[in-house]
């Protein structure tokens, strides 16, 4: 069910290799043995492929190729964005540089985040900008990020992509694989709900207002009653805490949000519920862990599911 970074790796093997994906599977797994499961299956994968003398430095990647930890990545990118350049000082007080790009193929987008001044420079003087094909070459993947440094290039490319994708990738995920930061969707019970609180908009341009109902832009306003609720979600890999907001909650089945008797009710009904959640994973400064912020819920539609489950 589970889109595995493992499954992309075992292909390439397999393609550059030129062994059955069943043997190649078969060799990581003794490895992991030797090593008595203190790596992990991507991390055995690689150790096969260099043992078979397989190298990926040279070869260009699809975006939705790209994996955590890879170092030495090639691949091209057509901008979709980028913020503007930010500067800041290091603890050792030395001034630096960053900017973050979009960058998209056919197959998937991704942040790439530009740290060296003479890659910014290119983006200072317009040589490179939105819109722009570029090939990298030599960055190196932190989490989902691919992060250029002073040994990495960047250049504007000749190549025309076409049909890029520009939509947010959400990729299907256990709990236990959440990194930071990440869209994601997961299948998964709740186990836990918390009272829903609420607050107050204004219903102008739906900015949080107080309890004296007085927007900064508008004044006196009327109040839109929101609500903003809490779960924790267990897929059996590990359970993360949730953040739901109003638009969430009626999909749910918290629709009764002026009567509390009702509210309590509802609350109660959702414990051991299975549904599909999608949303970003993000660090809460505050408990300082991570936290999923759901921005999508469906129903476990059975059809798929048994159709899923024939496949195996
Ligand atoms: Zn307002």
């Amino acid at each position: 069910m589970v889109e595995g970074n493992y499954e992309k790796i075992l292909e390439k093997i397999a393609r550059a290799s030129g062994l059955d994906r069943e043997e190649i599977d078969r060799r990581i797994e003794a490895k992991r043995a030797k090593l008595a499961g203190l790596i992990s299956r991507e991390g055995a994968a690689q150790i096969i492929a260099a043992e078979l003398g397989l190298s990926f430095d040279k070869e260009k990647l699809k975006i939705n190729e790209l994996l955590p930890g890879m170092r030495k990545v090639n691949v091209i990118g057509q901008i979709l964005s980028l913020s503007p350049v930010r500067g800041f000082t290091t603890k050792k007080g030395d001034e630096g540089k960053v900017v973050n790009l979009i960058i998209a193929d056919e197959t998937s987008n991704i942040k790439v985040v530009l740290w060296d001044t003479n890659h910014i420079a290119l983006i200072e003087k317009g040589e490179i900008g939105e819109g722009h094909v570029v090939e990298i070459g030599n960055g190196s993947m932190r989490a989902n990020e691919l992060h250029l440094g002073s040994f990495s290039e960047l250049k504007k490319s000749k190549e025309i992509l076409e049909k890029i994708m520009k939509d947010k990738v959400v990729k299907e995920k256990n709990i236990s694989d959440f990194t930071l930061p990440d869209s994601v969707s997961t299948r998964a019970f709740i186990v836990q709900a918390f009272e829903p609180k609420f607050f107050y908009v204004c219903s102008e341009c739906k900015k949080k207002v107080g309890e004296d109902f007085v927007c900064g832009e508008h004044g006196k306003i009327s109040p839109e009653k929101r609500a903003v609720m809490n779960l924790v979600i267990d897929d059996g890999t590990e359970s993360i805490r949730s953040v739901l907001f109003h638009e969430q909650l009626s999909k749910i089945g918290m629709t009764d949000l002026d009567n509390s008797e009702q509210l309590l009710k509802q609350k109660q009904e959702l414990l051991g519920k299975e549904m599909v959640f999608s949303g970003e994973v993000r660090i809460n400064k505050f408990f300082n862990n991570q936290e999923f912020i759901i921005d999508n819920i469906q129903e476990i539609n059975s059809d798929e599911l048994i159709a899923e489950l024939e496949k195996k």
